[in-house]
């Protein structure tokens, strides 16, 4: 499905939902939202290097780069906008990681996006994300993410 969301909209949404990420997380927000890209499935999967990826978070932008024409929910779409802002905070409080600091700490970054964002279904949407299979997807993101180049994207699979 295509979602209609303006890049206004997102940030709206990405500003309401921070402070409740950096309290589940135990990080500090500096009050700044991360700067939105929308581009087209073919220009994300050329500038992320991963066909089917469908959201990233750059850091070395800092800046959240989306797609909307080919999204599984809107649901999913939100959870995945909360599972990005938890890596915009890791970088923001320095433990972001970098592809050269290897699979664990890559994994132990992705481990806290899909907790979040496993919670965030949870308590604010009331669907169990065992629906989404979010741990098989971490394991295939953390793989993924391991055989990446130099890029050092954030990759999210629908
Ligand atoms: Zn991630």
């Amino acid at each position: 499905m295509r979602v209609d969301w303006t890049k206004a909209q997102i940030i709206e949404y990405a500003k309401k939902h921070l402070p409740w990420i950096a309290q589940k997380t135990n990080m500090n927000w500096n009050g700044i939202v991360p700067d939105i890209k929308i581009m087209t499935n073919k220009e994300l999967a050329k500038e992320a290097q991963g066909e089917g990826c469908f959201m990233a978070f750059c850091p070395q932008e800092q800046s959240l780069w989306m797609q909307l024409d080919e999204v599984n929910s809107l649901n999913w779409f939100k959870s995945a906008i909360i599972h990005e802002l938890v890596h915009y905070l890791q970088y923001q409080n320095g433990k972001g990681a970098k592809p050269r600091d290897g699979l664990i700490a890559l994994m132990q970054n992705e481990e806290e996006a899909y907790n979040t964002q496993a919670c965030f279904l949870w308590e604010k949407m009331g669907i169990d994300p065992s629906e989404h299979n979010l741990s098989e997807k971490g394991i295939k993101i953390g793989i993924l993410l391991s055989t990446m180049g130099a890029t050092g994207m954030m990759k999210e699979n629908a």
